[in-house]
This record gives structure tokens, C-alpha cells and sequence, in this order.
């Protein structure tokens, strides 16, 4: 309940003092592994574009809203692989999702990058087939995205940003 009680605060403080609207290239959508189907063989955390958007789980709708709004989108396994793609330069604001445990922890360890934190749901119990809200998703990146900016279709991943 504390840690619920933290993200809200954290959101309403990043929505009233520390909103930045950021171009798409930007801002990043990081989700949890356990958002993966668990039967699903897709290298997903390696790529997310390995995802076949069977719609078996919400990575082919975090795939969709990447693609949608070209966002930089990854599945992580943990807080420090996050917080590498969290430090990235180029990374100016950030879309959670995580257990509330993990958004916490990376809220506090992104600082001073913005974050806009939306808890996942654990239906089957911790990390295994967890879900989202994407209309939370969706609204946490229309909140931090600059509609002058927007561009849908740009790459996803930092080597295809890297690509002409
Ligand atoms: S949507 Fe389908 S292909 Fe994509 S990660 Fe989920 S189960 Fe695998």
C-alpha cells in the first residue's frame, strides 16, 4: 500500500513539477519479462520486435504502442539492466512498468530522468504471466510525449536508431 501510495505521489509530482515533453526517440517504454507469456519461445528481452504479436500477452500491445507512437521499448529482467537503458544519453523521460517493488527502486535510481510508473498485475502470482492496463500505458505516454514531435514509426530499439 506504501509503495502504491509512492508511485501516485510520484506520478502526480512528475505530471505538475517535473513534466517534460520529449520528443519519441526520447522516451523510453521499459516493461517487466514476466509480461511474456511464459510458454513463448520469442526472444522478446533481446528484441522486441521478436514478438509475433500473436496477442497471446500485453508484449504485443507494448509492441504496438513502440511502433504506434516510435518509441524505444524493451522487456527487462531485473533493475539494473533497466537502469542501463534508463542512463542511455539519449534518454530523456521514461514510461514503467514493473511490479510496484521495482518501479520504487528504479524510480528513485532514474532520478533526475523523469519517470511516469504504471504497476503491473500479477493474476498467476509474482513475475509469471503478469498483464497490464494499456490504456494506462497509452495515457502515461501521451502525458510525456510532445504531439509536435510525434512521429509513428521510428525504430524501437537503440541499434535501429542507430541505422540511416
Ligand atoms: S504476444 Fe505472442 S509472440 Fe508476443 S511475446 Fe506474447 S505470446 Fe509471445
Amino acid at each position: 500500500m506504501l509503495r502504491l501510495l509512492l508511485i501516485r505521489t510520484n506520478n502526480i509530482v512528475t505530471l505538475k513539477r517535473r513534466r517534460r515533453r520529449v520528443a519519441p526517440d526520447g522516451l523510453l517504454l521499459l516493461g517487466p519479462h514476466c509480461l511474456q507469456q511464459h510458454l513463448c519461445q520469442r526472444k522478446v528481452t533481446d528484441d522486441l520486435n521478436q514478438c509475433s504479436r500473436c496477442g497471446g500477452c500485453r508484449v504485443s500491445d507494448m509492441l504496438g504502442l513502440c511502433h504506434e507512437y516510435g518509441l524505444r521499448g524493451h522487456l527487462v529482467g531485473g533493475g539494473r539492466r533497466a537502469l542501463e537503458k534508463v542512463r542511455q544519453p539519449e534518454i530523456a523521460a521514461v514510461i514503467a512498468v514493473a511490479c510496484e517493488k521495482e518501479l520504487c527502486d528504479g524510480i528513485m535510481a532514474a532520478f533526475p530522468k523523469p519517470v511516469l510508473a504504471v504497476p503491473n498485475q500479477c493474476p498467476n502470482g509474482p513475475c509469471r504471466d503478469t498483464t497490464v492496463d494499456i490504456a494506462a500505458v497509452r495515457a502515461a505516454i501521451e502525458a510525456l510525449l510532445d504531439p509536435r514531435k510525434r512521429t509513428a514509426g521510428l525504430p524501437i530499439s537503440e541499434s535501429d536508431a542507430r541505422s540511416p
